[in-house]
């Protein structure tokens, strides 16, 4: 629309000399032509003066108007107004009710402002003047005494008001056919084509919500006629129609269609800013280099201009409310089914950073990974204060193609294959990855170290071979430390290994072989071999600072994965893959300055594998961390031994290993230089061929992580042969062809087989996961998606959703159907009561999840789920529990659910 111009410019509230003395009939005429010219039913007035009121009715306008002239002497001393809906019947007694009233022609805002304030702060000179004329008065502020009340009145100028007035309503194609000055605030009409008083009463709340005011929403209301005088205050004013315009009426229902979508597009943004991480919205505008004071201009209470991201036409389609911390978007393209995009603070972050689209804006988009990535960023680029939940996945699909077939095959598929190659009796594909891995066999000389220690604790305990083995190694593997080294082109590597040793508590006997393996450690008294295994990442700093080789081996390993996972640990995490890779590190702890320099330590940790996939995630192998262990967990059945005593072979046996391991140490210390080993010809060609097959595996991988495991792998076969040379009887610094082959093929044969089943069982519960997600959502949603905006939702590559649907499609718990050229994903009526059927707590991976926003920390800060796991409630903390669990908590006020409403409701 145009912006109204025919209001006198000139025009300013009344001055207390000019207060009018008499009724405008003028002003009033034109308010009842306005009102009532062609529209049946009666027109009623109401006069009050005294608290005494005279209430009248007239057929048309004529008589009314006759009227208000004849008894210009009383009414110029009352009160006077008007009933905004012509009644259709007149009452036999008393003023209009409800049930005189049918139809509707105009919708009315009242915009009041005047403020009930207390006397006690104001000025002197107020007081005084309130106490002497009732009023006092300056430019922008007028003070005025009611009874024992008074009010604060700062009602703007006409001019900027229509400004207001124009930016608010122009989105809904509004025109106001009259304003009125009321006195201490401006009544706007909009005119309607006849409605029922249901409609009106909705328009009318709605209009209040988007313009503020008083609710004006019972059709009998009445409303003060313009040219009359408003006697209520010491201070008098007239009420004068400002602007006034013949429009055509707007379709009322259309109205409050549009309306409702409006109002109920920024009650979601002011919803969505209470998720706010004490981030200030201006302050994350100006941040990222959109400074508020020079691109937005005030409107009230509100600040406009153009929108950062995607500009606007207008000037002013983006509104920042910065007391509310609220924004929206009025660009027409930005809106779904008439509701303007808008947020709060993260999801402006995620409109500025580009991970959503601006018209994306709004509830229930911000979730999963994509929520996570918002996240992150606003701690890091914006400072918001967040503890976050757990490092946040580089996913880089969100898919926009509709189109399933890409044609991708299981990057596991030459896996499957190695495997079957490994263990002939596998039978189907399918099950290939669940093949046993043998018990491990050597083939290293009988007076190896190795074979040695391997020989001595198999004596001791019935644990599984595959835990001495490792033991073996890890001590080889301390003993050699920095001083033992293999000399590539390209790099320099140290024979330090990570291990994990998994296995079920008790039978499988794990830290029995570490208790063995330490002894021997002890036995030799080899000083400062340890270093201590619980630790913060603080003390082991401070610790490497002064000695950086060591060895952490830690008999209950999943305490350390644990503590990785939390946030702070963040930083532990990064720091134990410098120290794995031997780099050197500075930092500053506490003002001190702490410098590792050629650090060397190797790790240990035994856990049973539930521990172990309680706290891993298939992207920690991604992200290197988890590649850079070696892991053995046997499940082959072996034979029970009961302890027995130790016999005259068992400890000769027990004090060989120990001499031999003195002998190995003495090798190392009393070296005057480091070892360099270097490799016989012929084994290096082996190497080579070995290490190119791998190289080709890695580039034909299209799976990061199984890419990230190879390219650590072929690296331990290296150091696996340094041990098998380091611990030879007859040490000379050569790899040898047997060593190499035999380190290559332990590599093959178990190493990699147990690393892949580990990543294979993590995938298997993460597209469990996925599936559950997928039936989540769909069931949030009514039941149905497009397959689109699925996945939108999850933010997961197409081809694991791909997977996860065909495994719903097979299970029969979803259905994919066409519908409009778009395919549609169904839940099936069943699913739904599987889904029920699982919040029972009997399925850790089932049930209903939601994510939430601890609001107030409860005084117990740890909450048992139903699915067994345990839930940390710090304040500020984003938590995703189950909804079962969660729903006490969002009612108590604990809980806040983070943007889940809209989908759950
Ligand atoms: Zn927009």
């Amino acid at each position: 629309m145009e912006s109204p111009t025919n209001h006198p410019e000139s025009y300013e509230s009344p001055k207390e000399s000019e207060v009018l003395k008499n009724i405008n009939i003028a002003d009033t005429e034109t308010h009842l032509r306005t009102l009532f010219e062609g529209v049946e039913g009666f027109i009623e007035l109401r006069a009050f003066k005294d608290n005494k009121a005279v209430v009248k009715f007239f057929d048309s306008i004529n008589p009314t108007l006759q009227w208000v002239k004849e008894n210009t002497e009383k009414l110029r001393e009352s009160d006077v107004y008007v009933g905004v809906n012509p009644r259709a019947v007149k009452p036999e007694r008393g003023g209009g009710k409800e049930e005189h009233i049918r139809t509707c022609h105009f919708a009315v805002v009242d915009k009041d402002f005047k403020k009930e304030i207390t006397v006690d702060n104001l000025s002197d000179e107020v007081k005084i003047a309130l106490a002497e004329k009732g009023f006092w008065k300056s430019n922008k502020v007028t003070i005025v005494k009611q009874g024992k009340k008074v009010y604060e009145i700062r009602k703007p100028k006409f001019s900027d008001f229509i400004l207001w007035l124009y930016d608010r309503i122009e989105p809904l194609g509004l025109k106001p056919s009259l304003i009125i000055d009321s006195g201490w605030g401006y009544h706007i009409y909009i005119k309607l084509n006849e409605t029922t008083p249901e409609v009106w009463g909705e328009i009318q709340g709605y209009l209040a919500d988007l313009l503020g005011g008083d609710r004006l929403i019972d059709p009998p209301r009445i409303i003060r006629l313009a040219g009359t005088l408003n006697n209520k205050f010491a201070l008098k004013n007239t009420c004068r129609i400002l602007y006034s315009s013949e429009e055509p009426p707007i379709n009322a229902d259309e109205l409050l269609k549009k309306l409702k979508s409006i109002v109920e597009g920024i009650k979601e943004a002011r919803e969505l800013s209470h998720t706010d991480f004490g981030l200030n919205i201006l302050d994350v505008l100006k941040k990222w280099g959109y400074d508020p004071e020079e691109n937005l201009k005030p409107s009230g209470d509100e600040l406009v201009g153009a929108h950062p991201v995607h500009g606007s036409t207008t000037g002013r389609n983006f509104w920042v409310d910065p007391d509310n911390n609220r924004w929206n978007c009025f660009r027409a393209d930005c809106a779904v089914d008439g509701k303007p995009s808008g947020g709060g603070v993260l999801q402006l972050i995620a409109v500025l950073e580009g991970l959503i689209d601006c018209k994306d804006a709004r509830k229930g988009t911000l979730r999963g990974e994509l929520f996570k990535k918002v996240l992150r960023i606003a701690k890091e680029k914006y400072g918001a204060r967040i503890e976050l939940p757990k490092p946040v996945d580089d996913f880089n699909t969100l898919m926009n193609d509709d189109d399933p077939e890409s044609g991708e095959s299981d990057p596991f598929d030459h896996l499957v294959k190695l495997s079957e190659k490994l263990q002939e009796s596998s039978t189907t594909a399918d099950e290939a990855w669940e093949y046993e891995i043998p018990p491990i066999e050597l083939n290293l000389p009988e007076d190896n170290f190795i074979t040695k220690f391997m020989r001595m604790a198999e004596r001791r305990t019935d644990a599984y071979k595959e835990y001495h083995f490792i033991g073996a190694i890890s001590i080889l593997s301390r003993i050699a430390g920095r001083r033992v080294y293999v000399d590539f082109l390209h790099e320099r590597v140290y024979p330090n290994v990570w291990a994990m040793t998994l296995g079920d508590s008790t039978i499988s006997r794990k830290s029995t072989a570490m208790k063995i393996a330490k002894t021997v450690v002890e036995f030799v008294g080899i000083r400062g071999f340890f270093l201590p295994h619980d630790f913060s990442p603080e003390s082991l700093i401070q610790i490497l600072s002064q000695k950086s080789t060591g060895a952490i081996w830690h008999p209950e390993g999943g305490k350390l994965l644990a503590t990785l996972k939390k946030q702070y640990a963040i930083d532990l995490r990064d720091f134990l893959c410098i120290l794995y890779d031997g780099e050197n590190y500075y930092r500053t702890l506490r003002k001190e300055e702490f410098e590792i320099t050629d650090p060397y330590v190797t790790i240990w940790l035994a856990m049973t594998p539930a521990v172990f996939k309680k706290h891993s995630t298939t992207l920690d192998f991604e992200s290197g961390f988890l590649a850079r262990f070696i892991y053995v967990n046997p499940q082959y059945e072996k034979e029970w031994r009961p302890f027995g005593l130790a016999t005259k072979e068992d400890l000769e046996a027990f004090e060989e290993v120990c001499e031999f391991l003195k002998e190995i140490h003495m090798r190392v210390v009393d070296s005057k230089e480091d070892i360099r080993i270097d490799f016989d010809p012929e084994a290096f060609e082996f190497y080579q061929e070995w290490q190119r097959r791998w190289e080709e595996e890695v580039i034909r991988t299209k799976n990061q992580i199984l890419a990230t495991l190879l390219g650590r792998y072929y690296l331990y076969a290296v150091k696996l042969a340094m041990l098998f040379t380091l611990g030879d009887k007859e040490f000379e610094p050569i790899i040898t062809l047997e060593y190499i082959q035999e380190a290559c093929r332990v590599v093959d044969e178990y190493l990699l087989p147990y690393a892949v089943n580990l990543i294979k069982e993590l995938e298997w519960d993460e597209e469990r996961n996925l599936q559950e997600k997928i039936l989540g959502t769909l069931k949030r949603h009514g039941g149905e998606l497009t397959r689109r905006d699925l996945l939108r939702y999850l933010h997961k590559p197409l081809r694991e959703v791909s997977e996860a649907l065909e495994a719903l499609v097979h299970s029969g718990e979803i259905e994919l159907v066409k519908k409009d050229g778009k395919i549609v994903v169904k839940l099936k009526h069943k699913a739904t009561k599987k889904q029920v059927n699982g919040n029972n707590g009997t399925n850790g991976n089932s049930g209903d999840y939601t994510t939430v926003v601890i609001r107030r920390e409860p005084p117990v800060t740890e909450l048992l789920g139903i699915d067994g796991k345990t839930y940390l409630l710090k304040a500020n903390a984003m938590v995703t529990l189950p909804r079962v669990n969660a729903e006490p908590l969002i009612r108590a006020g604990i809980a806040e659910e983070f943007s889940g409403g809209g989908d759950s409701k």
